[in-house]
């Protein structure tokens, strides 16, 4: 630019300087007529350049850009500079691209890309497998027409795309999808598919032979736990050399019974894909028996104290429901030692209502609390299996809770209490409006 500079200002100082000796030489008319036809004939110049340039850039092909001559050879050599470099550029993208197209054809997920409408820009072949996609069709088309499932089309709405979702294939019911989005970019969306079909059975299966043992030892530990019973029971039939040992055969029955009772309610919970009644659940009346059992089993070892909203009700299944809430009081009592309080509470927070238990019992240490809902996790098994614990119980609250959309939360200090909630949505939430007269 620097150079282009000088060399128009070396050429108007020469044009005035010929000119000005012109003058001085001849007439001021005819230095006129020179300054202005060499005025004109550097335009004509200019303006066949730009012409040029014009034409060029209709069509801009690198070996087509004019030489030029003057200023322009320079401007002409620096787009072809420019040029050159952009091409390059354009190159090395379009590999990056095709490389990165490559890599997401060969992999097994479907996957497809969605601009900020939902609309498809781009998927791989097993996505057009899975999903019935024809890219060539289908480019640009909203995916919401294309996969027409209502539960897809919810969870594309809900804009929660925290966990995935699991659909039955609308083209082969046999298969299991498991259908993930993921945010990127300016709006823009990932869709991941999975076939699970062959998780799903594996799964299915494992829940199927742990209900199956549980059934088939459910009769013969009753029968075995009645006959021990009738024997206690029966005078003279134990002798008391050996009724230490009876004792404990109906201790370690009962302890099984129970085991398998929760196995059993664990696996009808979760192969249960159904949605949980949607029956209205009288909360007052829930909490006073839920008082009743604390007390019944607390023996008048504890202060319990219930705390109830009034007007406040739940809808889920009644049932489930009470099982799970019963299952927290009830550890409350398990985990406090005689004489410690225990409050139970059924409330409004933030627009959620919360069932909680609270009690200033022996306090759970902060690395065991978020592995307490696992099956058998115990924090200390002596102790729980003291207590007559099966170490199923959170287990079936979380599964109990999840089928309503509800969270368990579990704050704890050790040796300084635990509070148990259960946060249930406003969607499940009845509340009964007060008449006044
Ligand atoms: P368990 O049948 O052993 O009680 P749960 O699944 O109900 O099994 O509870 C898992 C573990 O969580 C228990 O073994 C116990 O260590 C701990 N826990 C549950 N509730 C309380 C509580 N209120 N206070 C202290 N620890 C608790």
């Amino acid at each position: 630019m620097e150079d282009i500079r000088w060399n128009a200002f070396w050429l108007g100082l020469t044009l005035i300087v010929i000119c000005l000796v012109t003058w001085a030489s001849t007439t001021a008319t005819i230095a006129l007529i020179i300054f202005s036809v060499a005025v004109l004939t550097y335009l004509i110049g200019h303006l066949y350049w730009l012409h040029q340039l014009n034409i060029w850039l209709k069509k801009p092909v690198l070996n087509l850009i004019p030489n030029g001559s003057g200023v322009w050879e320079d401007v002409f050599a620096a787009l072809h500079h420019e040029h050159r470099r952009h091409s390059r550029n354009q190159t090395q993208l379009s590999s990056a691209l095709g490389r990165f197209r490559h890599a997401a054809s060969a992999l097994p997920d479907g996957v497809v890309v969605l601009n900020a409408a939902n609309e498809i820009e781009w998927c791989n072949p097993p996505a057009e497998v899975q999903l019935g996609l024809d890219l060539k069709q289908d480019e640009n088309q909203p995916i919401n027409y294309l996969v027409r499932h209502a539960d897809f089309v919810n969870y594309l709405q809900t804009q929660d795309y925290i966990e995935p979702i699991k659909l039955k294939s609308w083209r082969n019911p046999d298969a299991t999808l498991e259908i993930q989005l993921v945010p990127f970019g300016t709006k823009q969306k990932l869709l991941i598919c999975r076939d699970v079909t062959q998780l799903e059975k594996i799964e299915t299966m494992r829940r199927d032979f742990i209900a199956n043992v549980s059934h088939e030892l459910r009769t013969p530990l009753t029968v075995v736990g009645g006959f021990v019973e009738t024997l206690l029971d029966m005078d003279g039939a134990v002798p008391e050399s050996t009724r230490g040992y009876f004792n404990m055969m109906q201790e370690q029955t009962t302890r099984m019974r129970r085991l398998i009772e929760d196995l059993l309610t664990l696996s009808h919970i979760e192969s249960n894909a159904q949605a949980p009644d949607d029956n209205e659940i009288e909360m007052s009346g829930l909490m006073n028996m839920l008082l009743n059992d604390a007390n019944a089993l607390s023996q008048g070892k504890h202060k319990i104290s219930i705390n109830t909203e009034p007007n406040l009700d739940l809808r889920g299944a009644p049932e489930e429901l009470q099982s799970a809430l019963s299952n927290l009081v009830s550890n409350a009592i398990r985990y406090t030692p005689r004489g410690g309080e225990i409050e139970i509470s059924w409330s409004m927070r933030n627009y959620q209502a919360v069932f909680s238990v609270k009690d200033n019992g022996i306090g759970i240490e902060q690395k065991h609390i978020d592995r307490l809902t696992e099956r058998f996790y115990r924090v200390d098994r002596s102790r729980s299996r003291e207590t007559g614990g099966t170490g199923l119980g959170l287990s079936i609250v979380k599964h109990i809770l999840t089928r309503h959309q509800a969270k368990l939360e579990i704050k704890s200090e050790l040796d300084h209490g635990s509070t148990f909630s259960a946060v249930f949505p406003k969607e499940r939430i009845v509340q009964k409006q007060v008449v006044l007269f």
